[in-house]
């Protein structure tokens, strides 16, 4: 791994720095899991957009700036050392468009990518239901077929920022008499607004009303909002799993700007005699760089081909747990009052708590972990 920086990507870190450094909101947006905050960013999303840095690494013709993965990392690190906006969009660029770029038909991406970036459609991920998490391939919502296209029906939950969203991707049984769990299986877009979807909101700890559970009765689908063949849904949303667990949902640059705030917290607020919590904030700086280093590695081995499977995995379980011991951190600095308040590190600590579930809970990272790359035996399920 060469991390010497070229003059051209010094260049681009520079274009990148001076457009955040002039159009950052200077106060921070409501949260983006209320109607309020949801609109803010959608508004984000498209100034972002007016300026190329909404997906910069999607080819040019969708919008994007067709930078390599090595630029995206550097963009994400200004981004968030920016103090910039979280990305109400990023269900659609960081889950979807990979998808799409892997599977979809070139009308599928120039149908959908472009509104995608600039904010004007908003996407939510309708995987999960009731009785389908973990073992995702025993879902049973469906989807029977009908002229030019499919007739949706059955329960999603868990879906983040629905409430608010404009569409959904899922996957669906559209042949129950498959002789497979994971065959039979199809990966659909669908309107959030469509005759037939009933969008209920689900109570969270933080008490905002964005995240959603979905009832579908006979929605229409038409055929050009199927990604990939009818049948290869299960093979088709893997390829998205390692998208969500490894590189595109958490990038080093969060933390690193995290970490740095942190520091700032501990100048500002800590006390010098507390070696105990002064250990801790060290810890968040050398956590942040060794995600940071490990995945600049990972970064590498993917530029030169290599696909990044189960590995992603080892990302998962660890951004999720050091998002916890960061913001604890910061509250334990603050005092037992900050736990009460809304605030910049209240908010995001009580979201982090979730992070060990979302995008696969991390028993689940743990079992691939422990078969597919350390080759120990299967676990009795
Ligand atoms: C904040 C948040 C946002 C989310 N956003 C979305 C979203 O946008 N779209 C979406 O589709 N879903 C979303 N989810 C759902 C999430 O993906 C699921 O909660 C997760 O996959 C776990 O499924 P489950 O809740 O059904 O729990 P279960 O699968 O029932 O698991 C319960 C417990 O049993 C453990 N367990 C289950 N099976 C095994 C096994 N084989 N080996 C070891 N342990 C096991 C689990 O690890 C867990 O601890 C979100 C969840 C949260 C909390």
């Amino acid at each position: 791994m060469d991390l010497t920086q070229t003059a051209e990507v010094a260049a681009f870190r520079a274009e990148a720095r001076a457009w955040l450094a002039e159009h950052v909101p200077d106060s921070p947006l409501p949260s983006l899991e209320t109607a309020e905050g949801f609109t803010a960013h959608r508004a984000w999303e498209a100034r972002l957009q007016t300026g190329g840095w909404s997906a910069v690494s999607w080819p040019e013709e969708y919008g994007g700036r067709g930078v390599d993965i090595e630029r995206w990392l550097v963009f994400e690190e200004e981004y968030w050392a920016a103090g910039a906006p979280g990305r109400v969009s990023q269900n659609g660029i960081s889950l979807l468009a990979p998808t799409l770029f892997d599977h979809g038909t070139p009308e599928q991406r120039a149908r959908v990518l472009p509104p995608m970036a600039s904010g004007e459609v908003i996407w939510a991920q309708a995987w999960s239901e009731p009785e389908a998490g973990s073992d995702l391939a025993s879902l049973t919502s469906r989807a029977r077929r009908t002229g030019g296209g499919w007739l949706l029906s059955g329960q999603k939950t868990w879906s983040s920022r629905a409430a608010f969203a404009d569409r959904a991707f899922g996957i669906f049984r559209t042949d129950p008499e498959a002789a497979k769990p994971h065959q039979g299986l199809t990966y659909l877009m669908f309107d959030l607004r469509a005759p037939g979807v009933t969008v209920r909101p689900i109570g969270r700890l933080d008490g905002k009303p964005a995240f959603a559970e979905l009832f579908l009765d006979e929605v229409f689908v038409p055929d050009e909002d199927v990604i990939g063949e009818p049948g290869q849904g299960w093979r088709i949303a893997m390829s998205t799993t390692g998208n969500e667990r490894g590189l595109t949902l958490r990038s080093p640059g969060r933390f690193l700007a995290a970490a740095d705030r942190l520091v700032a917290l501990w100048r500002a607020a800590g006390d010098p005699g507390d070696t105990a919590l002064r250990d801790r904030v060290a810890d968040a700086v050398v956590g942040a760089r060794a995600y940071e280093l490990f995945t600049w590695a990972g970064a590498t081995r993917f530029a030169a081909g290599e696909r990044i499977g189960a590995e992603s995995s080892l990302n998962k379980v660890f951004w999720s747990q050091y998002d916890i011991a960061l913001h604890e951190t910061a509250l334990d600095l603050l005092g037992a009052d900050a736990e009460l308040a809304e605030g910049a590190w209240a908010e995001p600590w009580v979201f982090s708590l979730a992070g060990p579930i979302y995008a696969g809970t991390n028993e689940i990272q743990r079992d691939i972990i422990a078969e597919r790359l350390l080759g120990l035996p299967k676990g009795r399920r």
